[in-house]
């Protein structure tokens, strides 16, 4: 099978080139800023344009390659532009759109994906005809396998969308996906000082600050693109610490791919501590510093 694979994050299209590379021949388009630097994942071929990368121009230029290839499968990764051209492409060419899948396998020759299901509280299976996916961020590690595809630049698409002016977003230099420690703070914390409080234990791990979605959207005590959960990030840290979240599943389905989970709650009945390899029932603002101290000694 051949699968077209597009993504305007360059880390989730080496998750997909991983994933999809399993089913055979995987070509990625990419802007010819990063098609370089994807080499390292090993798809078979790269196709780079240049100009505008907004979902119109995308998805003309998916279309065009398509249509040359033929590709099988096309899988697109989940972001806000990545939704939206799969969006148009499916339209253009007249398929249906499998959103957001967590997992694809070949079963026998069938095509079965995995993608959440109400609201995160089960994970739907099913084998599916479709051709366009969108692929949510997790669904593989990345693997440098190297080898030397080809660059072939297939020029600019045409959007009927002017770009007026640029406002930078205001983000942080710390991307949670990537840390392999995340301290992540729920509603327990009570209140913006409190992030100040435990930012000494997640230096001392050399982890990075994290937070459910009340702490995140509703409070805004950390910035937006902190927030881990079903409508955040997913997170897949070596260690995840989770104070004061008391674990409803729309969290747990962002950090659910954690390997070591440590919780940290007052409420022994806490959700969390399902999830957790380790439990501690106390007052967040007490046994923090204590777990500081005995790292430092
Ligand atoms: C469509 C949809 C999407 C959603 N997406 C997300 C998402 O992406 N991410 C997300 O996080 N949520 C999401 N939610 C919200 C989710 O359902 C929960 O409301 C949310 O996760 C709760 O956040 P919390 O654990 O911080 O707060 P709470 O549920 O209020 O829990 C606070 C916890 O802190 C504990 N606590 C209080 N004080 C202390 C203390 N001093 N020391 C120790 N423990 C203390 C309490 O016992 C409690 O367990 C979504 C909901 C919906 C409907």
């Amino acid at each position: 099978m051949k699968t077209l694979v597009y993504s305007d994050s360059m880390d989730l299209a080496s998750q997909i080139i991983a994933k999809f590379s399993a089913f055979g021949e995987v070509t990625v388009l990419a802007s010819s800023r990063v098609a370089e630097g994807l080499k390292k994942f090993g798809p078979t071929a790269i196709l780079s344009f240049d100009g505008s990368q907004s979902p119109d121009a995308v998805a003309g230029l998916m279309k065009a390659a398509a249509e040359k290839g033929p590709y099988d499968m096309i899988a697109i990764g989940s972001t806000t532009l990545g939704r939206d051209t799969a969006g148009i492409l499916a339209g253009l060419m007249g398929f249906d759109v499998m959103a957001e899948i967590a997992d694809i396998s070949n079963d026998g020759g069938k095509v079965v994906t995995k993608r959440f299901f109400l609201g995160g509280k089960t994970v739907l299976e099913e084998e599916t005809s479709s051709r366009i996916f969108t692929v949510t961020p997790g669904i593989a590690e990345p693997s440098e396998k190297g080898g030397n595809p080809s660059i072939e630049n297939i020029g600019s698409g045409t959007s009927s969308v002017s770009v007026l002016e640029v406002i930078p977003k205001k983000t942080s230099s710390e991307d949670i996906e990537k840390a392999s420690v995340i301290v992540a703070v729920g509603r327990g914390i009570g209140n913006r000082e409190g992030i100040d409080k435990i930012r000494p234990l997640a230096e001392a791990l050399n982890g990075v600050i994290a937070g459910s979605r009340p702490v995140c959207l509703d409070y805004q005590w950390l910035s937006e693109e902190k927030q881990v959960g079903l409508s955040g990030k997913k997170v897949r840290p070596k260690v995840y610490i989770a104070l004061g979240i008391s674990g409803q599943i729309q969290h747990i389905a962002g950090m659910r791919g954690s390997k070591l989970v440590v919780a940290v709650n007052k409420d022994k009945a806490a959700p969390i501590f399902e999830e957790a390899d380790y439990g501690l029932v106390g007052d967040l603002y007490q046994i923090v510093p204590k777990i500081v101290e005995s790292l430092k000694a």
